[in-house]
């Protein structure tokens, strides 16, 4: 009998936590799950933890750990309780599970993830803003302990599809060889037709209706302004060490085409798919062999065209603040990142509008800028920017 694979899930009660407990599911001989963690929904949490026979859980505080009692209730086999900010990176690192799923979102995620990376896991990453802020430092750290990465993001996953066999190494020291240009493609989120200054009145719920992804609400309006497209690039950047120059974007607005990589010949190869997250977390769960993900056919005579656009920078300013931010380097996209969140955060709860989002994101990266230079070197270094850059933008938003 081969044994299975222990999974640990950082996030397992969001969308991508979810998607990937049902891929899991569908393979119990392949893998067994280990730690799921979460930070409010308890209920969600112990339902999960009973269904997938988890060993243990990682909670934020012990009020938490309280209502993941209750709610666990008298059912036998209760998992370990951890509980804590440090809890989530020892279970990231606990040496009783071989690969773990970053599905945390924001720079929240970021100690977690790396201490995955730094124990030399198989890490799926979903958690995008951890390679944002901290792209050098986690890249180093694949490097150094041979963990192997695989991108759970649609586009970066299907990037490294498309990349050559021989040259998908975990963390690249350069460009794959003759690769040309990394294409990222875009829906266009819900206002791909509209004008930046119309949108003043958007409310949440229109903001995170995408119109071909189900997603968590953060990722959801990022979506909409496109910051998550500026982020998907700088990901890009650090996961590919691909120069930003030879990383483009392109509205497309299906979803069909996930990413595709441009070679010196002219050749390009395209991942395509159902717009399905389960794909790409089946890929890195079972990579280098295929698995079954649940997810059905792709009927192109279906979807009849696909259509590809350039994004009008103009009115997509979270975008062009993006490549701003990108341009400047690492303190710049820590304080993008750290804004952003800030502004969404605000905006889902009705406190900001959302054409504000770019203006809070504008005046962070200004007041950045004029700071000096800071050194990035260590996690406690990227973590205090973060928090300083939250401030700023709490203040910016308050304007
Ligand atoms: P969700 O909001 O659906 O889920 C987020 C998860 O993180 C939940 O389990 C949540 O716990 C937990 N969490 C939230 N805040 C904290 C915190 N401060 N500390 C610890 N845990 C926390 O997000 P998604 O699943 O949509 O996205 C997760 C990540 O994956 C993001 O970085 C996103 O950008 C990326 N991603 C997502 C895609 C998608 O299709 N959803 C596609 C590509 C990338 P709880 O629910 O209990 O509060
Ligand atoms: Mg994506």
């Amino acid at each position: 009998m081969v044994t299975p694979t222990h999974v640990t899930i950082l996030g397992s009660t969001g969308s991508i936590g979810h998607n990937t407990l049902d891929v899991i599911a569908r393979h119990p001989e392949r893998f067994a799950v280990h730690t799921l963690t979460a930070h409010s929904r308890m209920d969600l949490l112990a339902k999960q933890a009973f269904e997938s026979k988890a060993v243990a859980v990682a909670v934020p505080t012990a009020v938490a750990a309280e209502r993941f009692k209750t709610a666990w209730g008298d059912a036998p086999k209760r998992p370990d309780i951890r509980v804590g900010a440090q809890a989530l990176v020892e279970v990231a690192s606990d040496p009783a599970s071989e690969a773990v799923m970053a599905a945390i979102v924001g720079s929240a995620g970021l100690p977690a993830a790396l201490a995955a990376a730094q124990a030399g896991k198989r890490v799926l990453l979903a958690n995008k803003e951890a390679l944002v802020a901290a792209g050098s430092l986690f890249m180093a750290a694949v490097r150094a302990s041979g963990a192997e990465l695989l991108p759970i993001d649609s586009e970066h996953n299907a990037i490294f599809q498309c990349l050559p066999h021989h040259d998908r190494a975990s963390a690249p020291a350069g460009p794959a060889a003759g690769v040309r240009r990394l294409v990222l493609t875009a829906s266009g989120g819900p206002f791909r037709n509209q004008r930046w200054a119309e949108l003043a009145h958007v409310t949440p719920e229109q903001a995170c209706a995408h119109p071909n992804w189900s997603m968590g609400r953060k990722i959801s309006v990022d979506s909409a302004t496109m910051l998550n497209k500026g982020l998907e690039v700088i990901e890009a950047r650090h996961l590919f060490a691909m120069p930003a120059e030879r990383i483009s974007v392109v509205i497309h607005p299906q979803s069909v085409v996930h990413s595709m990589v441009e070679y010196e010949d002219g050749s390009v190869l395209a991942q395509l798919g159902q717009p399905d997250m389960r794909t790409p977390i089946a890929y890195g769960l079972g990579f280098p062999e295929r698995i079954s993900s649940g997810v059905g056919m792709l009927d192109l005579a279906l979807a009849g065209r696909l259509d590809f656009a350039q994004p009008d920078l103009k009115q997509l300013p979270c975008l062009a603040l993006s490549f701003e931010a990108l341009k400047a380097g690492q303190g710049a996209c820590i304080a993008l990142n750290a804004a952003n969140e800030v502004a969404v955060a605000a905006f889902l709860d009705k406190r900001l509008g959302y054409t504000k989002i770019a203006q809070v994101i504008e005046a962070t990266l200004n007041w950045q800028m004029g700071q000096p230079e800071a050194s990035l070197s260590s996690l406690d270094d990227i973590i205090e920017l973060d928090e300083l850059s939250r401030q700023a933008a709490r203040r910016a938003a308050l304007d």
